[in-house]
């Protein structure tokens, strides 16, 4: 049976990807994640047969940490998560946070892997040279977000469709306006109503930063015009997207607001296992639906904008929001200042064309910069 790799292993996806596999039985071949901590190690020690993948570590903690895994078995630097991501005939778990997971995505697509896709910076900041590693390669490509996983289950067997809907919670923050957000703290926005998740991603759903990422994942997940993505607000996320095919019809994936359901869709389509999720218990639910509010949340309008720009454009609006949300969380910026920076940085770039991951990584240091500095002078 096929071995999986989970990378990005200590976050939430990760930790809900061991769960998942053990469920399904599923062996794990490796793990990875950026940094070296307690929970990697516990994890390694649960997985002694895995191969322990570290990008970055302080010299200093090298030893230490090998010693603690089984130093055979351990491997350091920024190519250690890639190197495993390459090795041809596993599953790929890419659960890292941010657009250092763009390599692996690439590694994992050109040796013909299966890709679970949960880093959305991937298809957001160079989805043009993840569509053509993965057909050079071979493989596929199953994104986990819940919202992509929605609209991938709903397109089995389907033309391409006429619009795709994406549902957003709203948030936190839901009703608010805008004078209301001023002085947010970072523990107000990380209180999420439907999702348990990971500090940038519960910050960019309060801003609908998140939401807006999502409508660039999707365009180029399923190569749609931006006309061609709806953002909904329901705020009982159970409608996890739709789908609307050229002749009226809609499809929707429903379900509990619960992680496992993509993730193990990730990792047995075109099967299904069941006991993985609770029963979905309709009676006594109720629906809602409403338009967001851009006033408010101007994230998301940024996000399309970025989008119809093209080219670098939506990797800048990553990296830009990455910092925003690393200065929010400091106490370095304000709440509604994480749009205004946003805003700034695709402002003082201009889109490039996208030819190699060399262009990505430029424009996203370029514009990591800018925000840096946009941050600087609002502190003043
Ligand atoms: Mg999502």
């Amino acid at each position: 049976m096929e071995q999986l790799a989970v990378l990005g292993v200590t976050g939430s996806i990760g930790r809900q990807t061991l769960a998942v596999a053990r469920q399904l039985e599923l062996g794990v071949s490796a793990i990875g994640a950026r940094r070296p901590s307690n929970e990697l190690l516990e994890i390694a020690k649960a997985y002694p047969d895995s191969k322990v993948a570290v990008a970055s570590v302080d010299e200093r903690d090298r030893g230490d940490f090998a010693a603690a895994v089984g130093s055979e078995r351990v491997s350091f630097g920024p190519e250690a998560l890639t190197e495993i991501a390459a090795e041809p005939g596993q599953i790929v778990m890419n659960s890292i946070v941010g657009v250092a997971g763009l390599p692996v995505t690439l590694a994992a697509a050109r040796a013909g892997n299966r890709i679970a896709l949960a880093n959305k910076e991937s298809m957001v900041a160079a989805g043009s040279l993840v569509r053509e590693a993965v057909s050079q390669g071979g493989g596929n490509l199953i994104p986990v977000d819940s919202e992509h996983s929605a609209i991938f289950q709903c397109l089995v067997g389907e033309p391409s469709p006429a619009k795709i809907m994406l549902t957003a919670s709203g948030g936190p923050f839901r009703g608010l306006k805008r004078e209301d957000l001023a002085g947010v703290t970072p523990e107000q926005a990380l209180r999420h109503p439907n999702w348990d998740m990971g500090k940038r991603i519960s910050i960019d759903s309060a801003t609908l930063a998140n939401k807006a990422l999502e409508v660039l994942e999707a365009a180029a997940l399923f190569q749609l015009e931006y006309d061609q993505v709806e953002v909904i607000v329901h705020p009982e996320s159970v409608v996890h997207s739709m789908v609307v095919f050229a002749d009226g019809s809609i499809k929707a994936q429903l379900g509990p607001a619960d992680m496992r359901l993509p993730i193990a869709y990730a990792l047995t389509y075109p099967h299904r296992f069941p006991g993985i999720i609770p029963e979905f218990a309709f009676v006594g639910t109720a629906f809602h639906f409403e338009p967001p509010d851009l006033e408010t949340f101007p994230a998301l309008a940024l996000g399309f904008a970025a989008g119809r720009a093209g080219g670098t454009s939506p990797a800048v609006f990553n990296a830009a929001d990455e910092v925003a949300v690393d200065a929010f969380l400091s106490g370095q910026l304000d709440f509604l200042g994480i749009a205004d920076v946003i805003s700034q940085t695709l402002e003082k770039t201009e889109s490039q064309q996208i030819r190699s991951i060399d262009d990505v990584m430029r424009a996203d240091t370029e514009a990591r910069r800018i925000a840096r500095s946009f941050i600087r002078n609002r502190l003043r």
